[in-house]
C-alpha cells in the first residue's frame, strides 16, 4: 500500500475511535427525536445535555452559555451577524483582523453591504495586531470587536485575554474564533473575559458539521436560525444528536490529554521546522517563532509554486496545504500571508503542514527527505531559480 502521511490536521482530523463509539448508538438505537416526550426522546436530550455539559465544563463556561451549531463556520456567522443586528441600535460599528478565516470576513463583508462600518487591522510580519490600532479603532458607535484566537494558517496566537479586558472597558462586545484553540491551549471563558467563543468538533477529532458557540451570560445575539425552539429558541432545527455526543465526548478526550498532545505535537513540529531550515535555501518561517500553534508549520520555498509542490508531495504520499485559496477555485494568494507582507511570488510558494496526535517521528524524517529531493527538482525548473543561481 502507498505511504500516507497525513498533515493537514488543522484542515480536519480523524474521528477517534473512542468518539466515534459514542456516537453510534444515537445513528441507530437511539434515534428519538430530543423535543419528543416518551423515553427514546428524553434519551436523546439527556445525551444533548450531558454534551453540553462537557463542553461548558472543558471552557469554564455554564452549561446555559453553550449553544451547539452545524459547525465552526455557522458559529462564526452566528456570532458576527448575531451581535451586529442585536446590537445596532447602539452603532453599526466593527473591529476585525485582516487574516480572520473567511467565516469571519465575509460575514463583515456582507454586513458593509448592509450599512455597517468595519475596520479591518493590520497586523505585523509575524502576523500579530497592534494593540494601540485597536485602541485607536475603537469609537462610541463600535459594537462587536472580532478577532481569532490562533489562526489557522500560520498558526499566530493573539493576546485574547489583553483584548477582552480593551473591550470589557470600551463597553464592546468581544468575539473570537477558537475554531484552532480548542485542543491546544487551555481555555477559559471567565478568565480570557470573552462574550462569544466558538468551535467546531471536526478539528479536535469529532465530527464535521457539528461545532458550538460560547454566549456570555446577559449578552444578546439574533437567532441565525429560525424555525423552532431548539437551543433555547436561539437555534431552530432538530439537533444533529450523534454529532453532538461526539463533539462532547472529543472536547473531554481533547481537555483531558492536552499536556500530552501539545508535548507530542510541538516536538514533532519543531523537528519539523529545524529539519526544513537546515537542508533547504531559500525558506521562509511564516508566522510567529513562539506565539504560535503547537502543531502548525507554514513555510514559504521561493522560487517556487504551491500547487505543483502539494501535487508532488501527494505523489510520494504528503498531504498537506498551500496558502493559495484553492476552495474558491483562484489561485488568490492567501489573505493572511498578504497581511503579513509577502509579495504574491512568494505567497504562491507557500506550504502549510499541520501536525497531530497520529503523527510520529519518522513521518517527520519522511517529509523532510522528500521535501528536499521535491524543491530541488521544482526549482531546476524555474528560471528565475537558475537566475539567482547563476549570480552567486
Ligand atoms: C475550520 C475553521 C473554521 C470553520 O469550521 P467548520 O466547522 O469547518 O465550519 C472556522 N475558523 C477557523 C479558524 C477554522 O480553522
Amino acid at each position: 500500500m502507498k505511504k500516507r502521511i497525513y498533515l493537514d490536521y488543522s484542515a480536519t482530523t480523524p474521528v477517534k475511535k473512542e468518539v466515534l463509539d459514542e456516537m453510534l448508538p444515537y445513528f441507530t438505537e437511539k434515534y428519538g427525536n430530543p423535543s419528543s416526550i416518551y423515553t427514546i426522546g428524553r434519551e436523546s436530550k439527556q445525551a444533548i445535555d450531558h454534551a453540553r455539559d462537557r463542553v461548558a465544563k472543558a471552557i469554564g463556561a455554564a452549561s446555559r452559555e453553550v449553544f451547539f451549531t452545524g459547525g465552526g463556520s455557522e458559529a462564526d456567522n452566528w456570532a458576527v451577524k448575531g451581535a451586529a443586528y442585536g446590537n445596532r441600535h447602539k452603532g453599526k460599528h466593527i473591529i476585525t483582523t485582516k487574516i480572520e478565516h473567511h467565516a469571519v470576513l465575509d460575514v463583515c463583508k456582507y454586513l458593509e453591504k448592509d450599512g455597517f462600518e468595519v475596520t479591518y487591522l493590520d497586523v505585523d510580519e509575524y502576523g500579530m495586531i497592534n494593540i494601540e490600532d485597536l485602541k485607536k479603532a475603537i469609537t462610541d458607535k463600535t459594537i462587536l470587536i472580532t478577532i481569532m484566537f490562533i489562526n489557522n494558517e500560520i498558526g499566530t496566537i493573539q493576546p485574547i485575554k489583553e483584548i477582552a479586558k480593551i473591550a470589557r472597558e470600551k463597553g464592546v462586545l468581544f468575539h473570537t474564533d477558537a475554531v484552532q484553540a480548542l485542543g491546544n491551549i487551555p481555555l477559559d471563558v471567565k478568565e480570557l473575559g470573552v462574550d462569544l467563543m466558538n468551535f467546531s468538533a471536526h478539528k479536535i477529532y469529532g465530527p464535521k458539521g457539528v461545532g458550538a458557540i460560547y454566549i456570555r451570560k446577559g449578552v444578546k445575539l439574533h437567532p441565525l436560525i429560525h424555525g423552532g425552539g431548539q437551543e433555547r429558541k436561539k437555534r431552530a432545527g432538530t439537533e444533529n444528536v450523534p454529532g453532538i455526543v461526539g463533539f462532547g465526548k472529543a472536547v473531554e478526550l481533547a481537555v483531558e490529554s492536552l499536556d500530552q498532545h501539545v508535548a507530542h505535537v510541538k516536538k514533532l513540529r519543531d523537528k519539523l521546522i529545524k529539519g526544513i531550515e537546515e537542508n533547504i535555501d531559500y525558506v521562509r518561517l511564516n508566522g510567529h517563532p513562539t506565539e504560535r500553534h503547537p502543531g502548525n508549520v507554514n513555510f514559504c520555498f521561493e522560487f517556487i509554486e504551491g500547487e505543483s509542490l502539494l501535487l508532488s508531495l501527494d505523489m510520494v504520499g504528503i498531504e498537506g496545504s498551500s496558502g493559495s485559496a484553492c476552495t474558491s477555485g483562484s489561485l488568490d494568494p492567501s489573505h493572511v500571508l498578504m497581511a503579513i507582507g509577502l509579495t504574491h511570488e512568494i505567497a504562491h510558494g507557500s506550504l502549510r503542514l499541520t501536525i497531530g496526535d497520529f503523527t510520529v517521528e519518522e513521518d517527520i524524517d519522511y517529509v523532510v527527505e522528500n521535501l528536499k529531493v521535491i524543491v530541488d527538482r521544482l526549482r531546476q525548473m524555474s528560471p528565475l531559480y537558475e537566475k539567482v543561481k547563476g549570480g552567486q
